[in-house]
């Protein structure tokens, strides 16, 4: 299968959807590997250090920073998140095509630095549907939830540097939906 970018960007406001896609189209194509970065964000249950996230201490992420070890890295929600320069070399010298899932400002920051790149913002159907799956997903307190919805207009607003604008209601149809966009 040939992808019409190396990189194939996803962003969407927290409960969008982004990470159960990314996730069905890395099992559908081997030649898609998803970008694991790194967070100070507490693991939450079920995940696994090296699978989801690289989860590291405050001290050790900002010295990775200081190294220069970072594409980008931004503080998302209180927390810091950022993609490891050297994982992304790796994949891409395999002759992958990376898919990353990441923030609207990490989003432009591969643009910018991958003027190639292709960028996706998944839009939940409403905002009420956002809370019901966000509130679904039992991985966030009521607190977070909120802090993550205070967040929807600015990404709203950021939306407009995407490539593409994809509603993921159906979840089959919007896999269908992006394969038209990212299969050459
Ligand atoms: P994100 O990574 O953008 O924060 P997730 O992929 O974790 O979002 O999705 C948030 C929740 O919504 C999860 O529980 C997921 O199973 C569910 N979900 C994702 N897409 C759909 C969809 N199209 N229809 C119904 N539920 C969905
Ligand atoms: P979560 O805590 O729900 O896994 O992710 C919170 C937010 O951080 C999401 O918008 C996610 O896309 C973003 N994020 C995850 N990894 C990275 C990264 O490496 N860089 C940036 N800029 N954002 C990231």
């Amino acid at each position: 299968m040939k992808f019409v970018s190396d990189y194939i960007v996803f962003s969407a406001p927290s409960g969008g959807g982004k990470t159960t896609l990314v996730n069905r189209l890395a099992k559908k194509y081997k030649e898609l590997v998803i970008s694991i970065s790194a967070t100070t964000r507490p693991q939450r249950p079920g995940e696994v250090n090296g699978k989801e996230y690289y989860f590291l201490s405050k001290e050790k992420f900002e010295s990775a920073i200081d190294k220069g070890q970072f594409l980008e890295y931004e503080e998302v929600h209180g927390d810091y998140y950022g993609t490891l320069k050297e994982n992304v070399d790796s994949l891409t010298k395999q002759g992958k095509t990376v898919l990353f899932d990441i923030d609207v400002n990490g989003a432009q920051s591969i643009k910018n630095k991958y003027p190639d790149a292709l960028l996706i913002f998944i839009k939940p159907p409403s905002n009420e549907e956002l809370i019901k799956r966000l509130t679904a997903r039992k991985s966030e307190t009521k607190e977070k939830i909120e802090k993550r919805l205070q967040r929807l207009k600015y990404e709203y607003e950021k939306a407009k540097i995407f490539d593409y604008i994809v509603i993921n209601d159906k979840l089959d149809e919007t896999i269908k939906e992006i394969e038209k966009i990212i299969l050459k």
